[in-house]
């Protein structure tokens, strides 16, 4: 599997290094209350664990699935997003934090958004392990990131390439070729 892989952006220890550090600052900020993390299926959930693990007040833990029509991707920059999974349990007065892999164009992120914010949470906030501000169509309000990347497919902690990689400790870019082509997916929105 690792044959594929260009470069390391973020080493193992990088990567606890800095959730620990986002952990610290979503424990301060959420001091004397507990956080709802809602963690987006699939990509989200190995940092979702090491996030809440590096949390020290009261956590709560749900999660939803998207899926996309009218494109190949999950991801909003592809086509039309719905809820494939909704949340177990209302969100109604909590203070919740979304739990994302990485937020993009932030088209899904902004769809997540506005459906959460429609059942009257407390508070509403992102955390994200990536962001790519350079690729951003819609304007989000990240909240908490723990690293910026550059203009290329990156695979590891949870992302994925056709469902593998997700297990890689540390983040990865793909050799020419065998990575997903972020142009194509830009070429390819419809979004409401
Ligand atoms: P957005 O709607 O912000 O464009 O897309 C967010 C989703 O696209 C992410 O949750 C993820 O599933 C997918 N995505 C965007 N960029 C990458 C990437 O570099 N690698 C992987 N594996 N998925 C990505």
């Amino acid at each position: 599997m690792t044959d594929s892989i260009e470069r390391v952006l973020f080493t193992e220890e990088q990567v606890a290094a800095r959730i620990a550090e986002v952990g610290t600052e979503i424990s301060e900020k959420y001091r004397g209350r507990d956080v709802k993390l809602i963690g987006v299926l699939k990509g989200s959930i190995f940092f979702l664990t090491a996030l809440a693990r590096a949390i020290t007040i009261p956590v709560k833990i749900d999660f939803l699935a998207i899926s996309s029509f009218g494109g190949a991707s999950k991801s909003a920059s592809r086509g039309m997003v719905r809820i494939a999974k909704d949340l177990d349990e209302p969100i109604e007065d909590e203070d919740v934090l979304l739990v994302e892999d990485i937020v993009d164009t932030g088209l899904t992120t902004r769809y997540l958004l506005q459906t959460l914010a429609g059942r009257g949470p407390r508070s509403l906030g992102i955390c994200t392990l990536l962001d790519r501000t350079v690729r951003r169509i819609v304007q989000v309000p990240v909240d908490f990131r723990c690293f910026e990347i550059p203009d290329r497919f990156v695979v590891g902690c949870g992302l994925d390439h056709k469902q593998l990689y997700r297990n890689l400790p540390f983040i990865a870019v793909l050799k020419p070729g065998t990575e997903e082509s972020l142009a194509t997916s830009a070429s390819r929105k419809s979004i409401p």
